[in-house]
């Protein structure tokens, strides 16, 4: 089953002396523990493509499925409860709140969606700090971490809910090669070993070739979608 799937989804900016066609007839599924990369030069719809799916903006046409539910047709306080239900966010930036804890950190998804964790949750976060080698920093506030070990707070917040999917824009863009190919590595098992779908917008060609499928939008459409590629094909 499709966790977000697109339905000839055309998103514009701007009025009609100025208008900006954002993205153009854009039909597409994300299944179940897919690891997708989106491609595409700057300009070229990636954001908005990430955000409309996300339910943070709107269309202009089409329709676009979250979960199963038409966020088209939700207004914005809908969209935001579902987002909160359903959706994971990782920033190049890490956008850790940096006065908590890297514990308080992780569990502020449950915090801001006003649920307690059950024991069960409870486990499963343990179970990825440890993954995470996060155990001896739990107390520790972001500023204290490397830029990677920020990252992987960060992976943990969005993982520590189960979302049905977790955006990455770019979550590797300020980090060494070495904490780029931890992160991403933590990702791709993260989409094996639990079945979490991924959608990942990158620039970078190492970071996409560790997706199951890579789409490459141009000018607000969607123009390739290929299935695993090594770092030579998609460059
Ligand atoms: P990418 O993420 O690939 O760089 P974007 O989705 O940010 O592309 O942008 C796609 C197009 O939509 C660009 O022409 C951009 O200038 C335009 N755009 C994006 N957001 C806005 C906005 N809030 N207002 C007006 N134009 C926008
Ligand atoms: P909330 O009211 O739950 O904070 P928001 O719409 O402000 O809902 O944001 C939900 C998540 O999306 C947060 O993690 C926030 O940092 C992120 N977010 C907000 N705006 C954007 C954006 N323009 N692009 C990508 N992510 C965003």
């Amino acid at each position: 089953a499709a966790v977000v799937a697109f339905r000839e989804v055309g998103k514009s900016y701007g009025t009609e002396a100025t208008v900006v066609h954002a993205l153009r007839d854009v039909s597409v599924d994300i299944r179940r523990g897919e690891f997708t990369a989106i491609m595409g030069p700057s300009g070229s719809g990636k954001s908005t493509f990430m955000n409309v799916a996300a339910g943070l903006d709107d269309v202009t046409t089409g329709g676009v499925f979250l979960a199963g539910q038409p966020l088209h047709a939700m207004d914005d306080t809908a969209r935001t409860i579902l987002r909160r239900q359903h959706v994971g966010f990782v920033f190049q930036s890490f956008n850790l709140v940096p006065t908590l804890t890297v514990a308080e950190n992780v569990l502020l998804p449950f915090e801001l969606a006003g649920r307690s964790v059950t024991p069960q949750q409870r486990t499963w976060i343990d179970h990825l700090v440890h993954v995470l080698g996060l155990a001896a920093r739990v107390d520790h506030k972001p500023a204290e971490l490397s830029g990677g070990q920020q990252q992987r707070v960060a992976i943990a917040r969005a993982l520590a809910s189960r979302p049905a999917i977790i955006f990455a824009d770019e979550p590797t863009g300020n980090l060494d090669t070495r904490s780029s190919s931890e992160v991403l590595q933590l990702m791709r098992s993260a989409a094996t070993e639990y079945g979490q779908t991924i959608a990942m917008v990158s620039h970078d060609p190492i970071a996409a070739s560790f997706a199951d499928r890579v789409l490459v939008l141009a000018d607000g459409r969607v123009v390739a979608d290929h299935g695993r590629m090594s770092p030579q094909q998609i460059s």
